[in-house]
């Protein structure tokens, strides 16, 4: 299915970058987007972030700017406080961070200083980047120590998080990850946290949208800072909000402005206040099930094709594959699905020995094809899909990729996508 020309004014004055946000629309109408961290926003969503918003500066809080002109972006910024505090009940929202990563280092600016030990997951073990890992800033300015998973059950081992927590003091604690298919159990961290003096920090960027919406605990009240993307399963524009209790107000907030960011990006913290209201919305509750149902059908559905599953299965909107018994390298396999319309992306395992730019896994999720309206009955032909196209990857069949990604192009076009133009 061919999608209309849109963007009129943008083809007019620069026909170039139209022609390539025009091919974008085609590709994200035509495949199967199974990147756990990604999804597809709502038109109206959309339509907030590109607006006039974005011409102004607004250092600052609202009623509390260093410039004059602020009287719709003060009440923005205060819709899209106020709806966060609401929707996950908390005392304190800074709707400010331009994404997780800054949002995430102006929470050690806040509760550290550099040299100090800080504690997180290892990245290779599911957690992130900015949780202390060595080529990041956060591990270049401050020694991370890392917890990872159990080699025989792939689940967190809170005894080892325990010892190393009381070993090392660290001043801060990260729970939370990119590759983490299992409930997180912040209760468990909080005590830790609680015993060995640390700032606990849940870092729900990929499950804020699950928790909104009643399909995973809730970080509160077990921990001090709740950090947050907004554009995963939380379904908003690309940003970033941090939560807190009272006590944390301050620190925060001094921290993201003028501690690390200038003007926030207001036609961001609008699209973030139209994100908030839908996610306060009965339905959103729906899509946050409905995330975890198709999850869960397409965890059995992999199995029951023989897929080595990491943890075994998934209790959220992603599942972590290790393709070692399918005998295809995470990349090779996350390059042919690409080609057959499905897009994945490859991942390292726990304690893969391959390296992580070529490593033994796929990371796939659900958030995307449950916002297209894709329910568990389409489960197993999706997992169909997989398992031809990783038996293709092996044997090199590039017929059998296309015919994939004609029969992936066929359903996606009965399930239009959000956000994307229509007749
Ligand atoms: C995505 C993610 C981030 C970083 O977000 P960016 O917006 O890409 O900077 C931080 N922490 C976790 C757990 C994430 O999944």
């Amino acid at each position: 299915m061919t999608l209309p020309l849109s963007h009129p004014a943008l083809s007019a004055t620069d026909p170039e970058i139209a022609a390539l946000v025009g091919a974008e629309e085609q590709l994200q109408a035509d495949t199967l987007r199974l990147i756990p961290s990604e999804n597809y926003v709502s038109q109206a969503v959309l339509e907030a972030s590109g607006t006039v918003l974005q011409n102004k500066y607004s250092e600052g809080y609202a009623g509390r700017r260093y410039y004059e002109g602020q009287q719709n972006i003060d009440q923005v910024e205060l819709l899209a406080t106020t709806r966060a505090k609401t929707l996950f009940g908390v005392e304190h929202a800074n709707v400010q961070p331009y994404s997780g990563s800054p949002a995430n280092l102006a929470v050690y600016l806040a509760f550290a200083e550099p040299g100090d030990t800080v504690m997180g997951m290892a990245l290779p073990m599911g957690g992130h980047l900015t949780h202390g890992w060595g080529v990041s800033a956060t591990g270049k300015w401050f020694r991370g120590v890392q917890y990872g998973v159990r080699p025989d059950t792939g689940l967190i081992d809170f005894d080892e998080v325990r010892e190393l927590a009381l070993k090392e003091r660290p001043k801060l604690i990260f729970c939370g990850g990119t590759a983490l298919p299992r409930t997180i159990d912040f209760a468990a961290f909080a005590e830790i946290a609680r015993e060995s003096g640390a700032v606990l920090v849940a870092d729900i960027a990929h499950i804020a949208g699950l928790i909104a919406g009643g399909a995973h605990p809730s970080p509160v009240p077990h921990a001090d800072v709740i950090s947050t993307t907004t554009h995963k399963t939380l379904r908003g524009p690309r940003g970033a909000m941090l939560m807190s209790r009272e006590e944390h107000a301050r620190a925060i907030d001094k921290a993201v402005f003028p501690g690390l960011q200038g003007g926030p990006h207001n036609q961001t913290t609008a699209a973030v206040a139209v994100a908030l209201h839908e996610a306060a919305q009965p339905s959103f509750r729906d899509y946050a099930h409905a995330v975890v149902a198709n999850a869960e059908a397409l965890a059995e559905a992999l199995l029951a094709r023989g897929f080595d599953l990491v943890s075994g299965g998934t209790d959220n909107h992603l599942i972590l594959m290790d393709l070692t018994p399918k005998d295809v390298p995470g990349k090779v396999a996350a390059k042919a699905l690409d080609r057959a319309g499905i897009v994945v992306n490859y991942n390292t395992v726990p304690y893969d020995p391959r390296k992580p730019f070529d490593p033994s896994g796929v990371r796939i999720g659900t958030p995307s094809l449950t916002s297209r309206g894709l329910g568990t009955e389409h489960m197993p032909a999706v997992a169909g899909w997989i398992d031809r196209g990783v038996t293709a990857a092996r044997t090199g069949d590039e017929e059998a990729l296309t015919a994939i990604r004609a029969e992936v192009a066929d359903l996606m076009a009965a399930f239009p996508a959000p956000g994307l133009p229509t007749d």
